[in-house]
């Protein structure tokens, strides 16, 4: 299928492809695929208007009537997955399967949301006041802006705005300046849904096209009470503070630098398998990647020497071949960075296995990924490159390899391999991983939508998706109630009139 081919299938017609200012490039070849409309800062105020209105409207909805919109995008999105995948693949450059995952997650989200939109509750609690009763109340917040990365250009929206549309919040979204083709093909998937459940009030969930501009209006707006925004720590250090200023409410999901310890005892067949599609699926461009393995110095060299010949059988290439399992970065601005951060990785005292330029013969910013083997971790194993870049570094004793798995900037998602099952409790342990991710002997990557996803430190503390990540999206209310005749003062206090 050719690119055209591909958006014509998500329903992308040639007015909404052509005649834009922003130029859209596919990292499969560097094409220019198309120039779509970008929202103008003029039009914010409209759109952030029109948001407040359906707020008024929908916050009165009932929430499992709300959740029937969800069921159907969920229905639709099961309709259009083929096609919508394949336009992640063409915008992101993600291999044809974890396109077809990226969907399967927001299926999976709103099936989430449509059962939890009968689960909205609060708790009662004892007062301590005779003929009392004192309850919690969850009420809708207001429209939910949200930015979104490119790496997972679909995914992410679908964890914010199933949860935000069941809580009773409009949803206002800035997708990445760099997969803008895959937003507006969701939004054709939406509208169907839409459609179907017949009386959505004008302007629930609204799609705004550009560049960090774009974002700063939801940043600014007091009338966006909640702004979630995943990308770069940069970027949260910048949006944070000012929706932070206006006393909104951030939900960041930032960058991570996700590690795993390899224990004396771990099954390094499995460990090895574990690490190769954390290290390199997405072509090392998921947040929870993985970035570092600290591994005992007993197995240190064995493993070095599986991970290396497992990397050199890689089949890297076209992502739209099945056989292919590491797709391009996004841009050659990308590989330019993983160049840069081998080279620091030298000069720090790494020895470098792997990187390098990938000719496929089809244009596109395709890297060999890499392993490097360093003697302490240096200041640029400390940052996050978004490239297929694994730092390995040795251990004698487990506690010195959490202190050094914790001490990076970043908290989001690690991991162990160990059958020691004490190994395995520590890591666990208030004094183990400081991560919002911690799993034993499992990758860093590839959570389920189940629990709730997030991370600590620079990650931003933001959680989204699963377990009770809805209670983000909706404002807390304490109630309580005399049924008698009596007016006592809590912590009994005295004030006769
Ligand atoms: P990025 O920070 O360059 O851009 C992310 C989004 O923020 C884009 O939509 C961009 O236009 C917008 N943006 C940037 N500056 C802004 C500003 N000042 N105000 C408003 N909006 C602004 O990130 P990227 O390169 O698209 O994505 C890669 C990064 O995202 C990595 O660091 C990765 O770890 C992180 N990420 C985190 C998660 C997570 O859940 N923790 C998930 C995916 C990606």
């Amino acid at each position: 299928m050719t690119h055209a081919d591909v958006l014509k299938a998500a329903g992308l017609t040639e007015a909404e492809l052509q005649g834009g200012t922003l130029a859209v490039q596919s990292p499969i070849d560097g094409a220019v695929v198309a120039h779509v409309h970008e929202t103008g800062p003029e039009q914010m105020p409209d759109i952030i208007a029109r948001a407040q209105a359906a707020f008024k409207a929908w916050r009165s909805v009932p929430a499992p009537r709300r959740g029937e919109l969800v069921r159907l995008l969920g229905e639709e999105l099961r309709a259009s997955k083929e096609e919508l995948a394949a336009v992640v693949t063409l915008e992101a450059g993600k291999i044809l399967s974890e396109g077809l995952g990226e969907v399967q997650e927001m299926i999976d989200i709103c099936d989430f949301a449509v059962g939890q939109s009968r689960q909205l509750y609060g708790l009662t609690i004892a007062s301590e006041r005779p003929g009392h009763r004192m309850m919690e109340t969850w009420h809708p917040m207001g429209p939910c802006g949200v930015i979104t990365a490119f790496n997972f250009p679909v995914a992410v929206w679908s964890w914010n705005t199933a949860l935000a549309l069941v809580c009773g919040d409009p949803v206002i979204w800035k997708p990445s300046e760099k997969t803008p083709l895959t937003a507006m093909a969701c939004m054709k998937i939406l509208d169907r849904a839409l459609a179907r459940f017949g009386d959505a009030p004008d302007g629930l969930v609204q799609l705004v096209i550009g560049g960090p501009e774009i974002g700063a209006a939801l940043v600014a707006s007091t009338d966006i009470p909640i702004l979630s925004a995943t990308g770069s720590t940069r970027m949260g250090g910048q949006v944070g503070p000012q929706v932070a200023a206006r006393w909104g409410r951030p939900i960041l999901e930032l960058g991570g630098n996700n590690a795993m310890i390899v224990a004396p005892s771990a099954d390094l067949e499995m460990a090895v398998r574990a690490i190769v599609f954390s290290a390199v699926g997405t072509a090392g461009q998921r947040c929870t990647s993985l970035r570092r393995v600290i591994a005992h110095h007993s197995i240190k060299d064995d493993l070095v020497a599986r991970l290396t010949a497992a990397y050199a059988s890689l089949p890297i290439g076209d992502p739209r071949d099945a056989a292919t399992l590491i797709g391009p970065l996004i841009d050659q601005a990308s590989a330019d960075r993983m160049a840069a951060a081998l080279s620091d990785a030298t000069a720090q005292g790494g020895t470098v296995h792997g990187g390098g330029a990938a000719d496929c013969g089809i244009g596109g910013a395709y890297v060999r990924p890499a392993i490097v083997e360093m003697p302490a971790q240096t200041e640029i194993v400390r940052t996050e490159t978004f490239a297929p870049i694994l730092y390995v570094m040795g251990y004698d004793d487990l506690n010195a390899a959490i202190a050094l798995q914790n001490d990076v900037p970043q908290g989001l998602s690690s991991c162990i391999f160990t059958l020691n099952l004490r190994e395995a409790e520590v890591f666990l342990s208030a004094a183990g991983s400081d991560c919002g991710i911690a799993n034993v002997n499992i990758g860093p990557s590839g959570a389920e939508i189940g629990g709730a996803f997030g991370g600590e430190k620079e990650t931003g503390g933001g959680r989204e998706s699963g377990s009770d990540a809805w209670k983000g999206y909706m404002r807390r209310q304490t109630n309580t109630i005399n049924y008698s005749a009596e007016l006592p003062l809590a912590q009994d206090v005295v004030f006769d009139i």
